[in-house]
């Protein structure tokens, strides 16, 4: 479900990633001023006018980590620029637009973004630069993270230069000539000592302010500041709620309760009008009255409706504060309710959302993220809610990521990574489709993407004829109110027409695909008359004019597209063609796809396996996989962990395909071995994305070709080529239909999950009762090839669905491999 933002979302980053050579090689964002590092001044004056931050540095991480905001270092290496900073910010940034800063300039503007954003909306223009009245400022930047391609292929030409990237694109030049303070920045030690003379000391709240912003958010994407209470049930959830209530209304607040209810919510009763409304099949019915109204809304799936469904129904006027309970898995900050005689066990320790505990028993030892409250003092918990909701709304708190230090499989969602969608839609971005190649013979094209829209050059059927067996007439000669006898003056055959006229008291004998007889526009099929006298049969009453005949071009109408660009030949399509007499068509040139395995515990089948080492699967499942697509492919079989032999492969593989895919080696532990061959090769980008499993993966160009690192676990390799490789493919080779066909299945298994990533497991979907169900095929392990064959299709679990129940409704993306 996507919010419609009014203003796009940008990401302020803070370029600390320079080699500071002025300043005798220090790092200039960790430089003080006044005591303070300059970081903290740019942190301070961006947090208000963005929606999330990124720290780009190159050393020193750890030092920029105290933030708590990401930390992203450049992927090109040895201190590139800007542009180098630019390109991982874009990478890294989950929003519309970055804005850069530099990280040596402190007096930031407070309405920088804004006037950025402003002129670049006004003049419609890519990018928005500052101007301080007399030069710009090139590296004072608004740029939207779809430039990445550009960026990318610009440095991967070699070029740093940065005006001559910005002359690439429309941009807007901003003046800033009012506040020129804020290109003041500091290059060498005497720059330093001027600005600490003349600029002024920050204030004491300000460091204080700038740790509390990496904290916990928990402002939903509609503006509504949402909490949430969770506890096993029996423990006094609704107690706690109710007591807390009044509490908080008395503080002024209009309040917001969501409650997930479990069961088949019934609200109405058999009877009533409003019931009987639904069971008309009214959608949604509301019930207004002067005391209050009520809506209800019939969920079309059986799935468990999601938090952020249910918070787009909310009135805004009614939520200074979104309390919610049940929801349990949702990522919201949550306050736990535990008391110790219930018997059930903690909740914090398996859910890092949890930002406070309610307990009787004030003896428990806590973390200390987690903060202890009374259970038996509402007061107190309702001070701390009132405390926590002002902190969310502060303006220095208006991130709204879940960001933390050290980021693990277990987390929510690990700050660096990106969402499927976001890694979706970077990769499909851009693409262009490969050049179409010259006419082929019409049955050579099955299963090749058509290069131009079929137009038909005739209609079809291209002459009015018979549906039927059976007697041509007029229809204005048609029986009244008795049966008639007609006279039978001829015979018109498939291919054979009659050459005479029909006039009244006439019929013809007709049989299907026959021309209709001049004057004849409706058929009386012959189970619907009886023979007569010798020559004429007879025709009861009850006929339409024009029964039984189909009308020429009724199929296909002469000059009407038949097939568009783009769409896949299929046998049906083979046939309709055929059936224009058409005998060649101008498809795509079909894709050459290289790939091979990295790895030296791989062996290949036919030889030995030594402990430890294992066979290459992964090299047949892609085989097997890109079949499926109609691509040319080049094996390249099994390449050893050794840089010379990787940098060959890969140059070759380039130089040979449209895209290049290897598998194995970018996980963490071996990404630094690859990224420097690569990084000398291409331009390529190594992901962490939020998928199960497929964690890793690397993206980007090898010379011309496109180039995918997928990851070495034999299950993670077909996801992400299924969720990543294929639809480029398919994009690549000219293919407008690219989204793969999702279907609904009702759950009958218990499958486990955080929120936080996306998540494949493999199923297996079959028909019962009429009804698409699905259930788990096997074991879900990352290297376990058997569940991957054993079903029949992936189940996905979207990146903020918790634990599915059996009866759950989910989305199957169906293999439908063909032999
Ligand atoms: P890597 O990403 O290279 O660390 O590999 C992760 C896991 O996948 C390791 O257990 C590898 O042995 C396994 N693996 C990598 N490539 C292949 C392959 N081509 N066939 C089967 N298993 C592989
Ligand atoms: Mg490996």
């Amino acid at each position: 479900m996507t919010q419609a933002h009014s203003t796009p979302r940008i990401t302020g980053v803070i370029l600390a990633g320079g080699r500071g050579s002025r300043m005798g090689g220090q790092d200039k964002g960790l430089l003080e001023l006044h005591g303070r590092p300059l970081v903290e001044y740019l942190l301070e004056a961006l947090q208000p006018q963005v929606d999330a931050i990124l720290i780009n540095a190159n050393r020193n991480q750890a030092r920029y980590q105290q933030y708590h905001y990401p930390v992203i270092s450049d992927d090109l290496s040895d201190y590139q620029g800007p542009l180098a900073g630019f390109a991982a910010a874009m990478q890294a940034a989950q929003t519309d637009y970055i804005l850069t800063i530099p990280c040596d300039a402190p007096e930031l503007a407070a309405d920088t973004a804004a006037r950025l954003l402003a002129a670049l909306q006004r003049e419609q223009a890519e990018i928005a630069v500052a101007h301080d009245g007399e030069r710009l400022q090139p590296v004072h930047a608004l740029l939207p993270v779809s430039l990445l391609p550009s960026l990318q292929a610009f440095l991967a030409n070699g070029d740093r230069k940065i005006d001559l990237w910005y002359a690439q694109h429309r941009m807007a030049s901003v003046d800033f000539s009012d506040c020129r303070r804020m290109f003041r920045n500091i290059n060498t030690p005497q720059q330093q000592a001027e600005l600490e003379q003349s600029s002024s000391s920050p204030d004491k709240g300000a460091k204080r302010r700038v740790e509390a912003a990496g904290r916990l958010g928990g402002v939903s994407s509609n503006g509504f500041p949402v909490i949430g209470v969770c506890a096993w049930s029996g423990t006094g959830k609704t107690t706690l709620l109710t007591e807390l209530i009044p509490r908080l209304k008395a503080a002024g607040l209009s309040l917001t309760v969501i409650k997930h209810g479990h069961h088949n919510l019934e609200l109405d009763t058999p009877g009533k009008d409003s019931y009987r409304f639904r069971e008309a099949g009214a959608d949604q019915v509301v019930l207004a009255s002067r005391k209050r109204m009520a809506m209800m809304q019939e969920c079309k799936t059986q799935r468990e409706p999601e938090l952020v469904d249910v918070l787009r129904l909310v009135n805004r006027d009614c939520a200074d504060l979104v309390l919610v309970e049940g929801f349990k898995h949702t990522a919201i900050p949550k306050i736990e309710v535990y008391r110790p005689s219930v018997g059930k066990p903690l909740l914090y320790p398996n859910d890092s959302h949890v930002i406070a505990l309610a307990t009787d028993d004030m003896t428990l030892d806590v973390p200390a993220h987690v903060t202890k409250l009374d259970l038996n003092q509402p007061d107190s918990i309702a001070e701390f809610i009132l405390q926590w909701r002002t902190r969310q709304l502060a303006p220095v708190t208006n991130t709204n990521a879940t960001i933390r230090t050290a980021p693990s499989c277990a987390d929510a969602r690990d700050p660096g990574s990106l969402s499927i969608t976001e890694a979706r839609r970077r990769i499909m971005a851009n693409l262009q489709a490969v050049a179409p190649a010259l006419k082929r013979p019409l049955r050579d094209a099955l299963g090749q993407v058509l290069a131009h829209a079929v137009i038909s050059p005739l209609n079809v059927p291209n002459h009015v004829n018979s549906a039927m067996d059976g007697y041509a007439l007029r229809s204005d000669d048609l029986p009244g109110d008795d049966s008639r006898a007609y006279r039978v003056i001829g015979k018109a055959f498939a291919g054979q027409a009659f050459s005479g006229e029909c006039g009244k008291g006439e019929c013809v004998r007709i049989m299907t695909g026959a021309s209709m007889p001049a004057g004849a526009d409706t058929v009386v099929m012959q189970e619907h008359t009886e023979a007569g006298a010798e020559g004429y049969i007879r025709i009861g009453t009850g006929h339409r004019a024009g029964q039984n005949v189909r009308q020429a071009g009724e199929d296909i109408a002469q000059g009407s597209t038949v097939l568009p660009a783009g769409h896949r030949v299929n046998p049906a399509d083979l046939a309709v063609l055929a059936s224009l007499g058409i005998a060649e068509v101008s498809v795509m040139r079909p894709l050459r796809v290289a790939f091979f395995s990295t790895g030296d515990e791989l062996r290949s089948i036919g030889e030995t396996l030594a402990e430890g080492q294992v066979y290459d699967s992964n090299r047949y499942a892609l085989y097997g996989m890109l079949q499926q697509l109609n691509v040319d492919i080049l094996d390249m079989g099994v390449v050893r962990d050794d840089p010379a032999s990787i940098e060959t492969a890969l140059q070759q593989a380039a130089a040979a395909a449209d895209v290049v895919l290897t598998s194995g080696g970018v996980s963490v532990g071996e990404a630094d071995y690859i990224k420097g061959i690569l990084a000398k090769l291409g331009q390529i980008n190594f992901w962490k994305i939020a998928i199960k499993p497929g964690r890793p993966l690397a993206f980007g160009t090898l010379g011309k070709a496109l180039f995918f690192g997928l990851p070495g676990n034999p299950v993670a390799v077909m996801v992400t080529f299924l969720q990543f490789v294929q639809p480029a493919l398919l994009k690549l080779a000219g293919e407008t239909e690219y989204e793969p066909l999702l279907l609904d299945a009702i759950c009958q298994s218990r499958l486990k999950k955080q929120p936080g990533r996306t998540e494949f497991q493999r199923g297996i979907v079959r028909r019962e009762a009429g009804k698409l169900v699905v259930d788990k095929a096997g074991y879900q392990g990352s290297g376990v090839l058997s569940s991957m064959s054993k079903g029949n299709c992936l189940i996905i679990l979207p990146e903020e669905t918790a634990t599915v129940e059996p009866g759950d409704v989910v989305q199957v993306q169906v293999f439908g491999w063909s032999g």
